[in-house]
């Protein structure tokens, strides 16, 4: 209308969720911390608060995606059935920016897998979300799919499922078992880790699950880790190799005729970030070479193991994932080396043939950026972070509570266990509003 950059900038700025730069001034201690993030034209709010859909089935999905002349990655139809989870894992920033877990109903679902498989032609159709499992219908959905275009000639993929009795039924209708591997993700060895990290899942499951999977003609298990963990010991590294052992120890344990050939145990770890919004974010990042260090320490007790030759180990690349942790919780003065990276050669940095470290570490020399405050610094738990200036829903007052649980290896209950009073309840939908026991008020 005329009015100009400025004029943008400021109407934009009170649009709710949308954040202008420029229009707050940033002051720092002399250790380099913020001291202040404050606005700096009367248009803009102290905190810019996350917006989102409370009602899932309110706005439309795509019924025509657009279907590229070319192979593309993605080349199938996909479909998103809930967003957010309601499991709490601490190191997952997904889990906690997306809060609430908000479900489609089984309706919306049907009438969107229909239109896009015929819109499209595609021959595939993947459910996405955080954790398919957790969808309260998706008995309904799979059989629907299965009844519906099994015999069509559609595939029909599953991914971030739980693996129990109906996972394991519904996947031997979808899936060639004999081509696939099933996937489980531990991330942590041991069961004292796994609760630091509040991942619900017991040893006794895991191998329930692998047992259950052997049986119904599975011999390939992938096992994901994580390294570097808060809190991680030798024995906690050790445990990711004699995980791996027992779940190739519980395939030899099942009758010898309902074997299919060896079994093959493919556990990778990659290393942990810590990621704002999430009650690791005050946590100390590992430098490349305790990375390294660790996968070793994991690497010579799978060497040790009885089954080693059915055991494979793999770890993610270490430089890379310090590069991740300093953009993961970088500050505005990140900006300047992102821009003399890229002036120094830097462009395609996940495509590892491209990745060169060596203009990244070039740019924070020359932007006399030090690489150990964004990682291996110890944080306070009254400091200000970059990203406190954003309302993602949940409160830093329960990511503390978290963080202080962790350190204690206490598990929280997920959503619909009880309700731990995250300080999303204010979007007023979601998971929130199923009936439950609450600990608000209680200062759990
Ligand atoms: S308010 Fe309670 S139920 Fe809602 S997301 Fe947070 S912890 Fe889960």
């Amino acid at each position: 209308a005329g009015g100009g950059r400025q004029r943008f900038l400021e109407l934009a700025a009170e649009i709710p969720g949308i954040y202008v730069p420029a229009f707050y001034d940033v002051t720092y201690h002399e250790d380099g911390t913020i001291r202040s993030f404050t606005p700096n034209n009367p248009h803009a709010g102290e905190t810019v608060t996350k917006q989102l859909v409370v009602d899932m089935d309110s706005v439309g999905y795509i019924e025509k995606p657009l279907v590229p002349y070319i192979k593309v990655t993605q080349d199938r139809v996909v479909l998103e059935i809930q967003r957010g989870c309601i499991r709490g894992c601490r190191f997952c920033q997904a889990g906690d920016v997306y809060r609430p877990l908000r479900e489609h109903s089984l309706e919306y679902l049907k009438h969107y897998a229909y239109d896009m498989l015929k819109s499209t032609g595609h021959d595939e159709i993947s459910l996405s979300s955080l954790s398919s499992s957790d969808y309260s219908q998706l008995e309904g959905l799979v059989n629907f799919l299965i009844e519906e275009f099994k015999g069509k000639g559609v595939n029909i993929s599953l991914p971030s499922l739980r693996i129990d009795a109906f996972s394991l039924d519904v996947m031997s209708k979808v899936q060639d078992i004999k081509k696939s591997s099933l996937t489980f993700a531990p991330e942590a060895g041991s069961q004292r880790l796994r609760d630091v990290i509040n991942k619900g899942l017991t040893e006794e499951v895991i191998l329930n699950g692998a047992r259950q999977a052997f049986e119904a003609g599975w011999n390939r298990v992938k096992l994901y880790f994580m390294l570097g963990l808060p809190t991680e010991t030798v024995e906690d590294m050790e445990g990711i190799a004699l995980l791996s052992e027992k779940v190739a120890e519980t395939y030899y344990e099942i009758p010898k005729e309902q074997r299919h050939g060896k079994v093959q145990v493919t556990a990778s770890s990659s290393f942990f970030v810590p990621k704002p919004f999430t009650p690791f974010q005050w946590a100390r990042m590992c430098t490349k070479e305790e990375f390294l260090e660790r996968a070793n320490i994991v690497r010579g007790k799978f060497r040790q193991m009885l089954n080693f030759k059915s055991l494979k180990y793999n770890w993610h690349e270490a430089e890379l994932t310090v590069l991740e942790g300093i953009l993961a919780r970088g500050d505005r003065r990140v900006g300047a080396v992102i821009e003399a990276a890229y002036k120094n050669g830097a462009i395609y940095d996940s495509w590892s043939e491209y990745f060169n470290n060596d203009a990244w570490m070039k740019a924070f020399e020359d932007c006399g950026v030090p690489i150990d405050f964004y990682t291996t610094r110890e944080r306070s738990l009254d400091e200000v972070f970059p990203w406190d200036f954003i309302d993602a829903g949940v409160s830093k007052e329960f990511l503390k509570r978290e963080w202080k649980r962790a350190m204690e290896a206490v598990v929280t209950p997920n959503c619909r266990g009880k309700c731990s009073a995250c300080g999303v309840l204010k979007f007023g939908g979601g998971v929130c509003f199923e009936t439950r026991e609450t600990t608000e008020g209680t200062g759990l």
